[in-house]
């Protein structure tokens, strides 16, 4: 048998191995600790009321013999969620066609699956530090891997680089791990990049309803021109708890299309019809319902919850004159290691004598080290306890 040798190109994921391995011998010699995790990006909120009612009743429906409902046949959304999908696109002020909409089982397969529809070798433009799925799912595909620095000097907001050569473009923002958001300038340089390099940008944007900051694009499409040079992948995991539920959307606009006229929708749709079988009614009644006026306030609720809890953090560094980024309108709050620590040295530091459980930045990429990050995904209660145990 002949496996795919791209595969021998990816690192072992040591990051949450080394995290767990490190956490458990602590445990072990200190059982009566008590851990607050602030480590994984997973919310702890639980799914909104307006969401249990409608997958309840979707579930009761799915029971019945004149309502039960088989295989989604178009496989790319039910019409109710593309409209409930294009109008909060509208609401955004951001004009989306259903047509223009895939739902997915969430914005990590998406990210992993649209490198397939373009050539093996494509040239890719990737922050770092980003969220590390980018990176194999490209090795995985045989491309070529091209790394942007963010750091301190660009607010870890990297600009296009000098030279216009790049097939696909990942942008991340809000970014996860650091919480930088891009503005609307920063979006239209990367813009006029792509399309003067006859890239596509693939937007990210999983983290988008935490910005509040209205002067901050929460779509790339919000940009002039990126309709014909962006596709955006979006999530219900961050805006509606979702992690556990799955469920995600992608839009492509009729008007990307390739050097040689071919469109990118229809490439798009033709790949999830073929490999992909559509995601649960169940599931998208509850999207559905997470979009409704009732839902989004609900969830806008957790997500007010979760800023708090920034906040919270937030507060405890700059009263110890800790750096950080992020925070203000996004769930990571990204600290500068004090006294030049190395990320995995103040992680040592922070589990054992906070017993806080952390992610150094070292795992999102080299320009990581000396930054670690915090999510703010934890309980109001562990994280008013992890300030308190930093400022002791
Ligand atoms: N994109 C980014 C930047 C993420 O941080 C995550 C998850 O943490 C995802 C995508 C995955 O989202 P989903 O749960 O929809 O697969």
């Amino acid at each position: 048998m002949k496996l795919n040798q791209n595969y021998s190109a990816l690192k072992d994921s040591y990051l949450f191995k080394t995290i767990a391995q490190k956490v458990n011998a602590y445990k072990a010699e200190h059982p009566e600790a008590k851990m607050i995790r602030l480590g994984i990006g997973d919310v702890t909120r639980p799914l909104v009321p307006a969401v249990v009612e409608a997958m309840g009743g979707a579930v009761a429906e799915m029971g019945g013999a004149g309502t039960f409902r088989g295989y989604d046949d178009g496989g790319v959304g039910y019409d109710f969620l593309l409209d409930a999908i294009a109008g909060y696109y509208k609401a955004k002020g951001v004009a989306v066609g259903t047509d223009e909409i895939i739902v997915s089982d969430g914005a990590k397969s998406d990210v992993g699956n649209i490198p397939g529809i373009f050539a093996a070798g494509a040239k890719v433009l990737i922050p770092d530090p980003v969220y590390p799925a980018y990176v194999d799912t490209n090795l995985m595909d045989g491309n070529e891997i091209v790394y942007i620095d963010g750091n301190e000097s660009n607010g870890f907001l990297p600009p296009p680089p000098a030279s216009a050569k790049a097939d696909l473009i990942y942008i991340c923002s809000p970014n996860n791990p650091t919480g930088s958001v891009y503005n609307r300038e920063q979006l239209s340089e990367w813009v006029n990049y792509a399309l003067r390099a006859g890239a596509v940008i693939l937007f990210d944007a999983a983290y988008e309803a935490f910005i509040t900051d209205k002067s901050l694009p929460r779509s790339i499409f919000e940009i002039d021109g990126a309709r014909r040079c962006a596709i955006e992948i979006c999530s219900f995991s961050k805006l509606a708890g979702f992690t556990g539920v799955r469920c995600g959307f992608t839009v492509v606009p009729r008007e990307l299309v390739s050097g040689d006229g071919k469109s990118l929708l229809a490439l798009w749709k033709r790949r999830q019809t073929t490999k992909f079988n559509g995601v649960s009614y169940i599931t998208q009644r509850g999207a559905e319902a997470a979009l409704s006026e009732a839902g989004l306030a609900q969830c806008g609720e957790n997500i007010a919850y979760y800023r708090e809890n920034a906040r919270v953090i937030g507060a405890a560094l700059t009263k110890l004159g800790i750096e950080f980024y992020g925070g203000a309108n996004a769930p990571y709050i990204w600290l500068k290691c004090p006294d030049g620590r190395g990320s995995w040295e103040y992680f040592d530091y922070l589990l054992n004598e906070k017993n806080i459980v952390s992610t150094p930045g070292a795992g999102f990429g080299k320009n990581g080290d000396g930054f670690l990050r915090l999510t703010a995904f934890g309980t109001r209660e562990n994280t008013d306890e992890a300030a308190e145990r930093l400022l002791k």
